[in-house]
């Protein structure tokens, strides 16, 4: 996608650790006219009107996930990251380790808002290792839902999460997928 890859060229800051900041535009202040054409752009890459909910997880996605939302005209359900490992029968869970943060959390979702009549795709901001997204396919896969795709923001082509998805055979689509990056250079591919 021209504009994003165009903004982020523009704003975002690699950080030590593989880290690319774009929290000028995307995920701590919101350029919402950029991200109204992310969601648009999700819309046109997932034409199906079999989607019935939209994944995501908090807190960066949620927003992204929310205005892409409104072009497919379904609710938006995001797994929630539990505090404490004290989890009842109501909600389905699963472990996500945070790159960013380098730690391993619980996540949760209600029972009550996916189930087997469910087709879902799942949104994110980054697309890294993969643990996020694998964390959110074993609770569509736990809840007997099926798995429409996957949007992702920005890929970073040159972790592993890309290939892993990919070899669930998963409909992944990212927005950029960036290929390398240092202090002063960043590529994106094709
Ligand atoms: P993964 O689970 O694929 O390793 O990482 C994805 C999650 O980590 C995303 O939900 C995102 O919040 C965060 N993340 C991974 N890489 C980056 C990055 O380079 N920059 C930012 N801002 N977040 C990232």
């Amino acid at each position: 996608m021209k504009l994003l890859k165009e903004r982020i060229l523009k704003d975002g800051v690699v950080k030590p650790g593989n880290v690319l900041k774009v929290d000028s535009f995307l995920n701590h202040q919101m350029d919402i006219d950029l991200i109204n054409e992310i969601g648009k752009e999700f819309r046109r890459l997932f034409p199906s009107d079999k989607i019935t909910k939209i994944l995501t997880i908090e807190a960066s996605g949620i927003g992204i996930a929310c205005i892409a939302a409104q072009y497919f005209h379904v609710p938006v359900v995001f797994a929630k990251k539990a505090q404490s490992i004290n989890i009842d029968g109501e909600v389905y869970h699963s472990k996500v380790e945070s790159f960013t943060h380098k730690r391993t959390y619980d996540v949760i979702l209600s029972k009550k808002f996916l189930g087997p009549e469910d087709r879902v795709l799942i949104i994110d901001d980054f697309l890294a290792n993969g643990c996020a997204l694998l964390g959110l396919i074993s609770l569509v896969n736990d809840a007997g839902a099926a798995i429409e795709g996957a949007g992702i923001v920005i890929e970073k082509g040159f972790q592993s999460g890309g290939q892993k998805i990919r070899d669930l055979g998963i409909h992944l689509e990212s927005l950029a997928i960036v290929d390398s990056m240092t202090d002063t250079s960043l590529t994106f591919a094709e």
